[in-house]
């Protein structure tokens, strides 16, 4: 066993950076080359056509058949000129992963030939076996067959010589079965609501979407070490390992100079991003050894989801090239911190404003407040949806762990416009006074920087912070589909902003001035919404006491944390909306639960296998070994000096007996409390008895192993170590 070890690591220490060079020197040379954006559309497409695709690209208009035959056969044109053969729909079902099924425009012809084919049909609509998808029971209740229909919101593109086009997932009946399909329908509801509020202060605006600019943190190791640990493979984790003499106390390695080996893999990352039109800007270390991030620039929220999920794919196949595999779990190894994927979030007006950027008018800062403060009480009202948002077996070991922000969700917002909030909240009820009106607008209002200074104060520890222009929402998993977040941030806001313009228009209609609707509505939701606002450090012991002083809850695991996607008030809030139905929010929240217990099943299998198979059979090999040396010991002295000589051999074998029963007893109660999970038929039960009763063993197993690690025989050791997998690049 010990050879595979010292194989992977020779394998390593031979490694050479796989050189990448793009072939062309300036990104402007390639960069969307592989997409059917605009360029390639005007292109290929004819006038009409194009007007037709760009109305649904911008006002979701319907494309009639024949016209779908006209665009079909222009991408299929587009495709064959960059050696594209083959088309699929690409989706993103509830698994976590992207799906796409190829299919070859090549068709057979009467006379033995065979001609390209690509017809509108075929772009707008193909349909998958939805049973082989994760469907929480929707199929069972309806039919198998799902369809996948084109969404012309999002721009084809080629990758490994196929023609993807971006399409929703749905059941045969309609029900959502992906993570897009409610991201468009949130996306859709939150430009209504925001367009609206616009109003109030730009009658020009007639349009408002999200943004989104992600954040993707990873880790990289080594092949080799990669296929020489069950765990890696079987969990995207280890699931043991003893924390190496050099963690991240140093705090060398944040922003620390790229390793060369990294550094080529980045170049080829960028370059494929590039191509398809994913604009990624950033690349650095991160705090963790073999720890590092990529971040785009902000995108229109459904384009940058599609993106981000490419982009995990894409990191994926880049990193096999470069002898490395890429770590997308929140947690690969204890000891040190996790990935996070911070989402980024704001709103923009056609008319090119960040709703969520001060300006340089009284007028243009009332706007930024009006959304500012509406986005906060958003998150105080439905800060567990929004903590369901986030839910994951990965992030679990995240969230609270004192170097990602708390499983209690509260939003910074800085000394600034703290104060201006204070300031605002002190505004008289009913009609303002001349001099009230004068005095808001011009130091309180129209005070506020156009550049927040407050930009510099960063909390680190907060989950929801805002961050000059935007809100930046730290809580996201590193493995997670931003659709998730997306959809719940963009729902709560919507729902938040269609209440206040209700609000404010009761007002004007009982006879106030705009502006002092405006004002006493902002109040009132200041006043009530104090207890989600928390500047001090979201680490902290203190804060924990506080938050549920304030009410706020703290839901550690994801168990606990999903139900609130089922109470009745998300289920009301969903359904409004038309963002969800009930069917379809109670199939998700099984799915996911679902998605949780099988993760930690196939961990605890996992463990068990480990344990069983590696870590118990080198233990006593070495214990015997040991022994043995302490009996050739015995026949070369006498007994009270062969007592004393072999007293560490002797504490040694006792050692490892001790820890080889402990581990062979607690894999068997684990195995057991899997086979009591397992007979539980309702997943919501079910996955509580796997987070209450089978993950604790885990701890208790990784202490003894890891105790294990640094007792046995380094030689002897069956698995690459963290000092290996962390430092040796
Ligand atoms: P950092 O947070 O690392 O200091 P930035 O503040 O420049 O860096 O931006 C981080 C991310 O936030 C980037 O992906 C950036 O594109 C994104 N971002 C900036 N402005 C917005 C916005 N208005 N909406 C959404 N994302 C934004
Ligand atoms: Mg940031």
């Amino acid at each position: 066993m010990a050879t595979v070890r010292f194989l992977g690591l020779a394998e390593t220490l031979n490694r050479k950076p796989v050189e990448f060079k793009a072939p062309f020197k300036k990104s402007s040379e390639y960069y969307g080359s592989n997409v059917f954006n605009d360029k390639a559309m005007r292109e290929f497409l004819t006038k009409e056509a194009y007007v037709a695709v760009r109305g649904a690209m911008e006002h979701g208009s319907k494309i009639d058949r024949s016209m779908a035959d006209q665009i079909a056969s222009a991408m299929k044109a587009w495709a064959m000129s960059k050696d594209a053969m083959h088309y699929t729909h690409w989706f993103q079902p509830l698994t976590g992963a992207t799906a796409e099924k190829h299919d070859a425009f090549f068709e057979p012809t009467e006379d033995g030939r065979a001609i390209e084919k690509f017809n509108g049909a075929m772009l707008v609509q193909q349909e998958p076996d939805a049973s082989s998808f994760p469907n929480g029971g929707i199929r069972n209740t309806f039919e198998a067959r799902g369809y996948t229909a084109w969404d012309p919101s999002s721009p084809a593109f080629i990758m490994n010589d196929t023609l993807c086009i971006p399409t929703v997932f749905v059941s045969y009946t309609g029900e959502a079965l992906d993570y897009k399909t409610p991201l468009l329908r949130a996306l859709q509801v939150v430009d209504q609501a925001a367009t609206q509020v616009c109003q109030y202060f730009d009658r020009n605006v007639t349009k408002v979407h999200a943004t989104l600019g992600w954040e993707q943190e990873y880790f990289l190791v080594d092949s080799a070490y990669f296929v020489a640990r069950p765990d890696l493979v079987m969990t995207g984790r280890t699931l043991v390992g003893h924390s190496p003499a050099k963690g991240q106390q140093l705090e060398d390695h944040y922003f620390g100079s790229i390793p060369e080996r990294v550094m080529q893999f980045m170049r080829e990352v960028e370059y494929e991003s590039h191509l398809l039109g994913i604009p990624v800007k950033t690349r650095h270390n991160e705090v963790a050894p073999a720890q590092f991030e990529f971040a785009p620039i902000f995108e229109e929220a459904n384009v940058a989801v599609d993106h981000n999920s490419l982009f995990m794919d894409l990191l994926e196949k880049v990193a096999r090239r470069h002898n490395f595999r890429v770590l997308l779990h929140e947690k690969p190894f204890a000891g040190i911190n996790g990935s996070g994927k911070h989402n980024n979030w704001s709103l923009a007006t056609n008319t090119g404003t960040n709703l969520l950027s001060p300006g340089k008018t009284p007028k243009r800062n009332l706007q930024f407040l009006t959304f500012f403060v509406n986005a906060i009480v958003a998150v105080d009202r439905h800060a567990d949806l929004l903590r369901a948002s986030i839910a994951s077996a990965g992030n679990d070991h995240r969230l609270g762990a004192n170097e990602a922000p708390p499983a209690i969700i509260s939003v910074f917002l800085g000394q600034q416009l703290s104060a201006v909030l204070d300031e605002l909240e002190k505004v008289e009820s009913g009609k303002l006074s001349p001099e009230q009106k004068t005095e808001l607008k011009l130091n309180v209002v129209g005070k506020i920087p156009e550049i927040l200074l407050d930009n510099t104060d960063r909390n680190r520890t907060s989950p929801f912070a805002f961050t000059g222009n935007k809100f930046e929402f730290r809580a996201v998993g590193s493995a997670a589909n931003c659709a998730q977040s997306m959809t719940v941030l963009n729902t709560i806001v919507a729902n938040q902003l269609f209440e206040f313009k209700k609000s404010v228009d009761s007002l004007i209609e009982q006879g106030l001035k705009k502006d002092d609707a405006l004002f006493n509505v902002l109040r009132d939701l200041i006043s009530t919404s104090h207890k989600v606002r928390f500047e001090g450090d979201g680490y902290s012991e203190d804060w924990k006491n506080e938050a549920a002083k304030r009410g706020l809850s703290n839901l550690p695991d994801t168990p606990r944390a999903l139900k609130a996607y089922v109470s009745e008030s998300s289920k009301a809030l969903f359904e409004k909306l038309n963002i969800l139905n009930h069917i379809e929010l109670e199939a998700r929240y099984d799915i996911l639960l679902e998605d949780y217990f099988k993760k930690i099943q196939i961990e605890s299998r996992t463990l068990g296998d480990l344990v069983t198979n590696h870590i118990l059979p080198t233990a006593m090999n070495y214990q015997a070994q040991v022994a043995e040396g302490a009996l050739k010991l015995k026949s070369l002295y006498d007994e009270r000096t062969f007592a004393q000589l072999a007293k560490p051999q002797l504490d040694l074998v006792t050692e490892l007996g001790n820890r080889i029963h402990i581990l062979s007893s607690e894999v068997s109660a684990m195995t057991e409390a899997r086979k009591v999970a397992n007979k539980i038929e309702d997943p919501e039960a079910r996955a509580v008895a796997y987070c209450d009763s089978v993950k604790p063993h885990f701890e208790t197993i990784r202490y003894h192993v890891d105790k294990l690690e640094l007792s046995v025989d380094n030689a002897l050791w069956p698995l690459p170590k963290y000092r290996e997998m962390l430092y040796a690049r």
